[in-house]
């Protein structure tokens, strides 16, 4: 019997005939994988815990074709604090969906199993969920193979905004130069905030000022990113974010 033991994220959880649960995880040696775990939803299941969207743990898994099995786990943080204010989880949620649709199954993909995990460590302790959400994805879209290219305009060199960031290059380009109908205006002060979230990641993320304006010009790019290079136009969890925010 071919099995998996390896640390894992519950990226998504759904239920699965009466009493199962077909749950997605992103695990750390294997990528993203299909699991189900019988009987969960039976009151006295040991594993009903375990099914949890956002739980991480360590699960024994049996390989199968079309899915894998759940044979054992044991939680390693269930990220309560996240459950317990609505703006922080679906934020999470958001970052779990990214994750899932942008990743092909079984293929290992540690760099992002470890990115994921630092966003919801970051996440639990930051006041500002947007202000992780865009560094997330950031470094997302790093990870992927699809940094923007920020270091001045993509034709001239130049080195001072505004600029439009052009979404059939990936380049951000001043106004001078040619550009594609499919690009944005975008503050040098925006682009100078990437250029920091791509450099340093979540490291002092907590001291790094970002207004409103410049968040929603950096998550303007990033979904435009999101919708021509990885073909996610529809982000439910990111549709629900954006109304929630206005609240
Ligand atoms: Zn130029």
């Amino acid at each position: 019997m071919v099995e998996l033991r390896s640390d894992a994220l519950v990226l998504r959880s759904r239920d699965w005939r009466e009493a199962d649960r077909q749950i997605t995880l992103l695990t750390r040696d294997a990528g993203k994988v299909t699991v189900l775990a019988r009987g969960v939803k039976k009151s006295k299941s040991k594993f009903a815990a375990l099914v949890e969207p956002l739980t991480l743990g360590r699960y024994l898994l049996h390989r199968g074709k079309a899915m894998d099995i759940l044979i054992q786990g044991e939680i390693v943080k269930p990220y309560f604090s996240l459950h317990q204010d609505l703006l922080h989880y679906a934020t999470a949620q958001y970052f779990c969906e990214l994750v899932e649709r942008s990743l092909p199954n079984n293929e290992p993909a540690v760099a992002i199993f470890i990115l994921l995990v630092a966003a919801l460590e970051i996440l639990e302790k930051d006041a500002n969920p947007a202000r992780v959400a865009r560094c997330f994805e950031l470094s997302l879209i790093d990870e992927l193979g699809f940094c923007p290219a920020l270091e001045g305009c993509f034709y001239c060199g130049q080195q001072s905004g505004p600029y439009y960031f052009d979404f059939a290059h990936g380049a951000i380009v001043c106004g001078q130069c040619p550009r594609s109908q499919d690009s944005i205006l975008i503050s040098g002060a925006a682009v100078a905030v990437m250029k920091r979230f791509l450099k340093q990641g979540f490291h002092r993320l907590a001291i790094c000022s970002v207004s409103a304006t410049v968040n929603g010009e950096i998550g303007r790019v990033c979904a435009g990113v999101f919708r021509t290079s990885l073909g996610l136009a529809e982000i439910k969890s990111r549709s629900f974010l954006a109304s929630i925010e206005k609240i």
